[in-house]
């Protein structure tokens, strides 16, 4: 028998309870046997590693990911990043995600049209490290809406932020362009944001005949819908339409919490709090002071926001974690922190926390059954902590703390061999 064998580890499996001690064992890209306790396993062959007490936990999955934000502090900062500094800068960070433990990521929307599906197949074929990914397309939007940042003397689509469509063939055209290079999800700008004052965030945008045309395309391949809802409005019009992932949902009112609790076995909500915060008391060093976000609409926001979510939290909606980071307020990998504040605003307990970046992220991911867990024949994507999350969700995103991550039963980030105590040959 061969396989890797981690012993005297406390074992958090992911489904929101404590954790317990005990060994796992990996063969293959898969979980083999889960010993709590003092159950045995057989060892024989097996490289073994010694947790000395350290957590073992699922891989994190981050449900709004955004691999080509390349830390600007505006949306034409990242798309007037040439094209062959943007492949490399998303190929980092790819690496950078797994490194942090992230072996699953959502792809929330790209920069340019195929920036996600060549990461992805790169990922995929072996040629640089990363997470599982779900490539999205570039975001789709209409003329005045949250990503058209095309100028009225430069009317050039390549100065645009999102692609810019105009009623529902021209919609059709965009997507059908997206699913030719491959993309798994199609994204829509549904509603405004504040990012942009001249569509704020409790706006909706596109017509139903502009989404209806998406989505039917979008089915016909056999692809995911993903939506960028931040009104009342717009997350309807997402669930009528059957569009899966919303993200953001910040406002709601009692139908909008009836129709998404209505839908929970099928949605996901990924809100990506964290720049709502961010706007609102970090983003002076460039140029947005506390009052300056007040009057851009972000704190409106996020006291809405706030109680939407502990609603649909309440009605078992699955809130996912992440978003929106890659900007200068919130630097890529730092995305744990969403979890720090689903606790710490949203009432989650630590171990619901948790759950969202394991157990749901098995199922963003489509694999329900096969990741996000650590149970016997799920897929072996692991991570060796040092300290107890469930005490302290912050050291998720300290680098040093990540003793080992493991994807696809093969280690991305190799445990230290630091001491012959640490590893051993089992006879
Ligand atoms: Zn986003």
């Amino acid at each position: 028998m061969s396989g890797t064998l981690f012993t005297n580890v406390r074992i958090l499996d992911g489904s929101g309870g404590h954790p317990v001690p005990g060994s796992v064992l990996v063969q293959g890209n898969r979980i083999k046997a889960v010993g709590r306790g003092n159950a045995s396993i057989p060892t024989a062959g097996a490289t073994v590693i010694d947790g000395a007490g350290a957590t073992l936990m699922p891989g994190m999955c981050e449900a709004h990911t955004h691999f080509s934000w390349n830390d600007a502090a505006t949306l034409a900062g990242i798309q007037t990043m040439p094209l062959e500094e943007h492949v490399l800068w998303c190929a980092k960070v790819a690496k950078k995600y797994l490194d942090a433990g992230f072996t699953s990521c959502v792809g929330a929307a790209c920069a340019k049209p195929r920036l996600d599906v060549v990461i992805r197949n790169a990922i995929d074929a072996g040629q640089i490290p990363g997470p599982r990914y779900l490539a999205a397309s570039q975001e789709i939007t209409v003329p005045g809406a949250l990503g058209d940042e095309t100028l009225p003397h430069l009317p050039f689509p390549e100065f645009s932020f999102g692609v810019n469509v105009n009623g529902a063939e021209d919609m059709r055209r965009a997507v059908r362009m997206f699913l030719k290079y491959g993309v798994d999800s199609i994204k829509l700008n549904l509603s405004g944001d504040n990012f942009t004052p001249q569509s704020p965030a409790d706006t909706a945008w596109m017509t139903d005949a502009e989404v209806a045309a998406a989505m039917e395309e979008v089915r016909m391949r056999g692809k995911r819908g993903t939506a960028h809802a931040r009104s009342a409005a717009s997350i309807k019009q997402a669930l009528r339409h059957g569009i899966d992932v919303i993200y953001h949902a910040s406002y709601t009112d009692d139908e909008t919490l009836d129709m998404l609790e209505a839908a929970r076995d099928r949605v996901f909500v990924a809100p990506g709090i964290a720049i709502l915060y961010a706007m609102l008391h970090e983003a002076e060093p460039w140029g947005i002071p506390h009052e300056k976000a007040v009057q851009m609409g972000y704190q409106h926001e996020w006291d809405h926001a706030v109680e939407s979510l502990k609603a649909m939290h309440k009605r078992g909606v699955r809130i996912l974690f992440g978003g929106d980071y890659g900007f200068a307020f919130t630097p890529h990998c730092q995305n744990a922190r969403d979890l720090e504040f689903f606790v710490k605003y949203l009432g989650f307990t630590p171990g619901e926390a948790i759950r969202c970046a394991t157990q749901y992220g098995g199922q963003i991911m489509m694999k329900p059954d096969e990741l996000g867990l650590i149970k016997e024949g799920y897929l072996a994507d692991l991570l060796l902590v040092d300290g107890d999350p469930m005490a302290n969700l912050a050291i998720l995103r300290e680098p040093k703390r990540m003793l080992a991550v493991m994807k696809d039963g093969v280690f991305a980030k190799q445990p230290e061999i630091a001491a012959e105590r640490l590893w051993g040959r089992a006879a």
